[in-house]
């Protein structure tokens, strides 16, 4: 009987279209491990929302397991540690795992794969998490692409992705003490703020592919329309599958591309490409989370005002839509993408915050939070990113909530405040004889505020 093998799950929380596992399971007993290593220099702490979804999703991966007759084994330290003891504990002499295309994880598994060798175990690492090896992708002059539209054309000319795989025959290890779930506290209890995260949300591999089944059978014809309102169910919701890695880009790419859906899905599947390109964009500046694309906005002036930040992030701003939107995510742990980028926006250009506290917010609130789609994100809505939403075309939250949200039906749903306003007021409460009470007047004044932001962006070019 050939050596165990230590098959190490990070964002990859799943058993179908694995390659990693396939090749960890090839012949050989597995011990699949999970370590949360939350303290590790460098790699960013998860956020709120991120935990919780972590504690669903493992126990849903470690009953699939069971069912094949294989124990989760959660540990919790530093990997390097932690990898080393599992191998000298149960014998295995190689660790399999997806690799993470994020920067600070590249820079400790280079450092682990040394390491480990000194133990005797060899760590390999399979690309499991992208449609197309980031890499792969580059101009013709060779270097990182930093506009979407050629960089998704480069993309598509590779051709469609390898086909997605189901679930290798599993054969179980030696057994191994492992941590207790509960013991690792990712839920939150006092106080328990997770209620509208649980009616919202069901995380795990099984649910991840449902929701795509269903997703594609409703027809993806109109996604391009309907993608941008956010009281209908136009879009996926796959955000947080993609971002626990339950479900492959490859399986959603495959699900959709077997169908004819024309430009919806097409769109839909540019979309998914957005994700590869915040990859690609991750990968060229390991310090998108931190530090201006464009070294110009170094040098904006940012204001730092504690009670606008707050009532943005309670959704207390007085604009209807910019609230509906982070009460959404404070309730769901979710956000429309057409409202986030309004509260974006609003946040970044109506108010002059800087983005990294935006950003720094979401991924503390999103179950769906993602390293490079955030931050990737958070700099197009600034307007400091690459390919980024130009400044100065600064969103009127009162048009884009009479554009997206025509009859209100979103704003009511998350402001019941403002139920009872007739549609042509939704958006703008203050314009009413008698303004609701329970609901506060804007926190700024959007023409005020837009002059500000434009003569802000102004002082770039002549300082
Ligand atoms: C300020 C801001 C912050 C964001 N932060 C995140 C984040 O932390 N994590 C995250 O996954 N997305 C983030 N997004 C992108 C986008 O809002 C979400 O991916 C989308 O709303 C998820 O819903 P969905 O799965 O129904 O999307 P769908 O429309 O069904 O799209 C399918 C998939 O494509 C990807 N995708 C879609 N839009 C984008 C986009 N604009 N950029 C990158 N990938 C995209 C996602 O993986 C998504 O699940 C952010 C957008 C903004 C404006």
């Amino acid at each position: 009987m050939p050596a165990p093998a230590i098959f190490w799950f990070r964002r990859d929380l799943r058993l179908h279209d694995n390659p990693a596992l396939i090749a960890a399971a090839d012949g050989r007993p597995i011990v699949p491990l999970f370590v949360l290593d939350d303290e590790a220099p460098g790699m960013r702490p998860l956020g709120g929302a991120s935990r919780w979804w972590l504690h669903h999703s493992l126990a849903e991966l470690a009953a699939g397991l069971e069912r094949r007759g294989l124990e989760l084994v959660l540990r919790r330290g530093p990997a390097a540690r932690i990898l080393a003891e599992i191998a000298a504990e149960t014998g295995a002499d190689s660790i399999f795992a997806g690799s993470r295309p994020e920067p600070d994880a590249i820079a400790r598994d280079r450092a682990l794969i040394p390491a480990l060798r000194q133990h005797g175990v060899t760590l390999t690492l399979v690309a499991d998490s992208l449609l197309f090896s980031p890499r792969r992708l580059m101009t013709g002059a060779g270097e990182p692409f930093k506009v979407f539209t050629p960089f998704w054309r480069a993309a598509l000319a590779l051709g469609d992705p390898p086909a997605s795989s189901g679930v290798p025959g599993l054969m179980p290890g030696p057994a191994c003490r492992g941590d207790d779930l509960d013991d690792w506290r990712l839920l939150p209890s006092t106080p328990d703020w997770a209620g509208g995260l649980r009616a919202a949300w069901q995380p795990g591999e099984t649910a991840a592919r449902d929701r795509l089944a269903r997703f594609v059978d409703r027809g993806l014809g109109d996604y391009g329309r309907l993608r941008d309102l956010p009281a209908v169910d136009g879009t996926s919701r796959l955000s947080p599958h993609l971002a626990w890695g339950e479900i492959s880009p490859r399986q959603v790419w495959h699900a959709v591309r077997g169908r004819e859906d024309g430009t919806g899905a097409a769109k839909f599947l540019s979309e998914v490409g957005w994700r590869e390109f915040s990859y690609h964009l991750l990968l060229a500046s390991p310090g998108l989370a931190e530090a201006n694309w464009r070294a110009d906005f170094d040098r904006f002036p940012w204001v730092e005002d504690k009670a606008t930040f707050r009532a943005w992030r309670r959704g207390e701003t007085g604009y209807p839509m910019v609230d509906a939107g982070m009460r959404e995510l404070r309730s769901t742990g979710y956000m429309h993408n057409r409202v986030r980028m309004i509260a974006g926006s609003f946040l970044v250009k109506h108010l002059l915050t800087d983005w990294r506290r935006g950003e720094a917010w979401f991924w503390d609130n999103l179950v769906d939070a993602d390293h490079a789609n955030n931050a990737a994100s958070w700099q197009w809505v600034a307007g400091s990113g690459a390919d980024a939403a130009p400044y100065f075309r600064i969103f009127n939250p009162v048009l884009q909530g009479e554009r997206y949200d025509p009859d209100g039906t979103y704003v009511r749903r998350w402001l019941p405040e403002l139920g009872g306003l007739p549609a042509t007021a939704i958006h703008k409460p203050w314009t009413l004889a008698k303004p609701p009470r329970d609901y506060p007047a804007p926190i700024v004044d959007h023409r005020l505020a837009r002059d500000r932001a434009l003569a802000a962006f102004q002082s770039l070019k002549t300082k």
